[in-house]
């Protein structure tokens, strides 16, 4: 008989309907000689139709996760610039905690406007941001970590979590001690990739080993409940292709959820559903197949193509479409720590090089797979380029892009939805 899996968000029953294959680890970037010892796991994907939790099958440790992970928040300006601006929302805290701190990518910005903060970070790359006279305690968010916050600085009023939440194993255990870290009306501040926009905008590539949970409102909801914390305010963001960012307080201080929350709740209601899950599963099979098709018709016609950017979606979708270096011949980072030393994107194995190479091949395509950050890559390169977005499988002669349109929703209460959305214009 079949096991029963559990969600390890609510404890009810949940169930498959994305199949990846066998996947390595995507944040791993071999040399030749490491090839052979290389890891491929199962990437199974799962929905658990009472909390609209979405989950992988299987668990990577953190520690093996964390080893050797090699990204500078930094090195991305688009970030950089989103990073300065909500710091600047954030001015009035009294002491803030950055969860995750990355090389020092908030702080920096906090510090020159005056506020008390320190960071938290597991990875190498808290080095980087305590050379650069940015505090940042070098641990696991952790029971120990809590207690030397309280013990060597004081409670923070105000927790910020802007990229590690989704990757966390056990997020039942981050929330207790953040429960005993926060101030009784303090505010935690969460962000996370939102999974309805990866159904939305096909990016299954999103699902990673690495990631055990990919969140929704209803499932955040559901889970701070679970220790008396409410969620009072949703916020659409630009990283990562559409984010969320979640305002959490303790139940005790009795704030109403803004009018965007519950209609962020309303919505899920009909969009995120097992019906459309099932759906999405074929969508995927046709869109890997569509990419695969034309890099083959590239090759076929004796065009030369490469890729820009190494995230580790580009891992996902190469080793379920089975695509190497024979369609696509190199990819270009521009971190150093990625584009030295002969590494090789995870799995199908192609280089890995820095721009100039790219200015030498002279590529007649370059397949985007950094699209998110497609402005600021297009405007350090010395000329135009044809650029192919991977899934859905997309032909760009000249791109423009737009910056991002908000507009701001008034209900009959006063209350503001805000909403964000891209601009691309092609010609
Ligand atoms: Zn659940």
């Amino acid at each position: 008989m079949k096991k029963e899996i559990k969600c390890d968000l609510c404890n009810h029953e949940i169930s498959e309907f994305l199949d990846l294959g066998n996947q390595p680890l995507a944040n791993k970037y071999p040399t030749k000689k490491e090839f052979k010892d290389e890891d491929f796991l199962p990437l199974k994907v799962l929905f658990c139709k009472n909390c609209k939790n979405v989950q992988l099958g299987h668990k990577v440790s953190r520690e093996r996760m964390f080893e050797n992970y090699y990204y500078l928040s930094s090195v991305n300006e688009g970030l950089v610039r989103y990073f300065e601006g909500l710091a600047e929302e954030l001015k009035d805290s009294d002491f803030l905690l950055d969860v995750g701190s990355n090389d020092g990518i908030l702080l920096k910005p906090l510090r020159e406007l005056g506020v008390d903060c320190i960071g938290v970070d597991p990875s190498d790359v808290a080095k980087v941001a305590n050379d650069a006279g940015l505090e940042t305690i070098v641990s696991f968010f952790d029971s120990d970590c809590v207690d030397k916050i309280i013990k060597e600085y004081r409670k923070p009023d105000c927790i910020v979590c802007s990229s590690t939440f989704t990757h966390l194993e056990d997020p039942h255990d981050f929330i207790k001690n953040l429960k005993n870290l926060m101030t009784d009306d303090g505010k935690f501040l969460v962000e996370v990739e939102y999974v309805g926009n990866f159904i939305k905008n096909i990016h299954f590539e999103r699902f990673y080993l690495d990631r055990v949970f990919y969140y929704s409102v209803t499932s955040l909801k559901s889970l701070f409940k679970q220790y008396e914390m409410d969620v009072v305010d949703v916020e659409e963001i630009s990283p990562h292709g559409g984010s969320l960012k979640l305002t959490i307080m303790n139940s005790s201080q009795n704030i109403e959820p803004s009018q965007r929350t519950i209609n962020w709740l309303k919505k899920e209601e009909s969009e995120l559903t097992t019906e459309i899950l099932t759906g999405f599963k074929g969508i995927v099979k046709e869109n890997i197949v569509e990419f695969k098709n034309k890099l083959q018709e590239y090759k076929d016609q004796g065009l030369k193509v490469c890729g820009y950017g190494s995230p580790a979606r580009l891992s996902c979708i190469c080793n379920y479409g089975n695509i190497d270096e024979n369609l696509i011949k190199f990819t270009v980072d521009d971190s150093p720590l990625k584009n030295q030393g002969f590494k090789h994107t995870p799995g199908t194995h192609i280089p890995i090089v820095s721009r100039e190479e790219l200015e030498e091949y002279d590529p007649d395509v370059i397949v985007m797979f950094a699209y998110e950050y497609f402005e600021d890559i297009k405007n350090k390169l010395n000329k135009e380029y044809k650029f192919l977005l991977p899934i859905p499988p997309k032909e760009i002669d000249y791109y423009v892009y737009k910056g991002y349109t908000r507009t701001i929703e008034v209900n009959e209460k006063g209350e503001q939805t805000d909403n964000l959305e891209a601009k691309w214009e092609t010609k």
